[in-house]
């Protein structure tokens, strides 16, 4: 899927109501969405996915929604006042923002390109014989670029760990970073730049509070700890979820929904005994990777990415990336993030967060793992990995192209759309009737209008996993034409039977069985 397919992958997006640009009649506001008809089911349907996954098939996970603002030194205590900054250079001659740590790794990226394109080369050259690691092992222009690589990686890493802005910019200029609009090297210095939006609360008679709102859901988490564990009679280790809002100021937001500065978080923070952290890492690693691959776009198309700086907080991280149209790129993070902010919240609040631990016989702060994902990235990830153009041949026996989403079927907007074959004769009504019965479980969708082979490609458009058409013959003998999206496959079978067809279909519980 290239660049151009994800152009097509946007514009599809919005006309088929699954995102619009906010305030769009006042010519938009940059890098905030909206979600329409269908998106903001697929959307419901990932967080779903999520958190069941999380608080229903764990025991000891539990749910929680706290409050976007929150009192202003939790910002203090995190370490977001101080430390949440992203490096950002503007280029002179275009006057354009980009992250200097987004070019850097996109320099790295285009080196590991060409290694790809090698490897590619001597796929096709070799055949079957192909030895891939030995390939890479032994090929000069690989080897040469991965010392390239090795070395940029780590000077970038470096100046990241020293919070080196002049050697990263410094980097730019020696691997001939240029503006993509200007074609220029005529950069600026790389400053920090915080990504929180305040605001304040109260009216300034009373003396108005400066508040954030906040980057991350994790905080009302930490600080809830407490209250969790106690009314919940918790043991650790436990784990608490969340699923909310949250707000960056983000530099540079072009990427459609990948990049937003009002996005939605799903974070699970896991409280552990200290010196168990990096098992349970590894298990969240595990557990995370497996509930992305459940959904069938690819184990492929998943990686790990170690982060070339650990933030302030964590002594461990990693991301899961997959392969999006612009290549790979970081739908979740997990992090171990050690003691670190309920030991600030202790120190800041001056009240004890700690867990009597029976079995020690002593009381000490917890550790925490977390797992943090971004719902739109993960829609994006979605989308991009169902948008499918195939070729066909049509009713008529002639070639033709049909655009169909094939999402997973338990995330699909609409489960099943019903079409009386003609508007007349009884069966708009035999139709209703048949989602009368289902509307309780599926979201099905009515549709007259148009032939039926426009009815199906709208559908398909949409991901409906099934369309059902009711004829003549189901006023005879109840029973009608199912029609699956992905094969075009139609059968005939009893209106009786739809329900357990469905319910199979589009139950989560085959994606929870998928699970290690
Ligand atoms: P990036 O390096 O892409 O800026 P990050 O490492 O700062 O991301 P985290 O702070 O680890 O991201 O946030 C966890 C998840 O939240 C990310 O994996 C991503 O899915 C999502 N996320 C973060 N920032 C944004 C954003 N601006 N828009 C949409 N989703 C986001």
């Amino acid at each position: 899927m290239s660049e151009d397919i994800f152009k097509k992958l946007v514009a599809h997006s919005k006309e088929y109501g699954f995102v619009f640009q906010s305030s769009e009649i006042y010519d938009g506001l940059g890098a905030v969405y909206d979600y329409g008809q269908n998106g903001v089911e697929l959307k419901n349907n990932i967080k779903k996915y999520w958190w069941d996954s999380m608080v229903m098939l764990h025991e000891n996970v539990v749910g929680l929604d706290s409050a976007i603002f929150m009192h202003p030194t939790i910002w203090k205590a995190s370490g977001h006042v101080d430390a949440f900054n992203d490096p950002l250079i503007d280029n002179k001659d275009s006057k354009k923002r980009y992250r200097a740590d987004v070019l850097i790794e996109e320099a790295l990226a285009k080196i590991e390109a060409k290694m790809e394109k090698e490897v590619e080369k001597a796929k096709k050259r070799f055949g079957d014989a192909f030895d891939e690691t030995q390939f890479r092992a032994t090929n000069p222009r690989v080897l040469a670029n991965q010392e390239k690589w090795d070395a940029l990686h780590k000077r970038f890493a470096d100046a990241l760990n020293d919070n080196n802005l002049e050697e990263l910019k410094q980097i730019i200029i020696d691997n001939d970073v240029a503006c993509p609009m200007s074609g220029t090297k005529n950069w600026t210095d790389v400053r920090q730049f915080n990504l929180m939006f305040a605001t304040e609360m109260g009216s300034t008679a009373d003396g108005a509070l400066k508040v954030f709102l906040r980057p991350e859901t994790a905080q009302g988490i930490f600080v809830n700890y407490m209250n969790v564990q106690k009314t919940g009679r918790m043991k650790l280790p436990f784990g608490i979820a969340q699923i909310g809002k949250a707000f960056r100021n983000e530099i540079v937001a072009r990427q459609f929904i990948f990049r937003m500065r009002e996005f939605e978080q799903m974070e699970m923070q896991f409280f552990v005994k200290p010196g168990t952290e990096l098992d349970w890492f590894e298990k969240w690693k595990e557990t995370r990777m497996s509930w992305h691959q459940s959904l069938g776009f690819g184990a492929e198309n998943y990686r790990f990415h170690e982060h070339e700086k650990l933030a302030h907080y964590a002594n461990a991280a990693v991301d899961v990336e997959y392969r999006f149209p612009f290549g790979f790129k970081e739908v979740e993070g997990i992090h171990s993030r050690t003691d670190f902010d309920l030991s600030q919240h202790q120190e800041y609040s001056g009240k004890k967060i700690q867990y009597y631990d029976p079995e020690e016989g002593k009381s000490y702060v917890p550790y925490v793992v977390e797992t943090s994902i971004g719902v739109d990235r993960m829609f994006l990830q979605v989308m991009a990995a169902s948008y499918c153009e195939e070729e066909m041949i049509d009713g008529k026996g002639q070639k033709d192209t049909r655009v169909v989403l094939r999402l997973p079927a338990q995330l699909a907007p609409v489960k099943m759309a019903v079409m009386p074959l003609v508007k007349k004769d009884g069966l708009p009504e035999k139709a209703r009737a048949i989602i009368d019965e289902l509307k309780f479980d599926f979201k099905c969708q009515y549709d007259e209008k148009d032939s039926i082979g426009k009815r199906y490609r709208r559908m398909d458009a949409i991901g409906t996993p099934f369309c059902v058409t009711v004829d003549h013959q189901t006023l005879e003998d109840n029973t009608v034409t199912l029609r699956h999206r992905d094969t075009m496959k139609q059968d005939r079978v009893e209106i009786s039977k739809l329900y357990g067809i469905m319910a199979e279909a589009v139950s989560m519980k085959s994606l929870f069985a998928k699970l290690k």
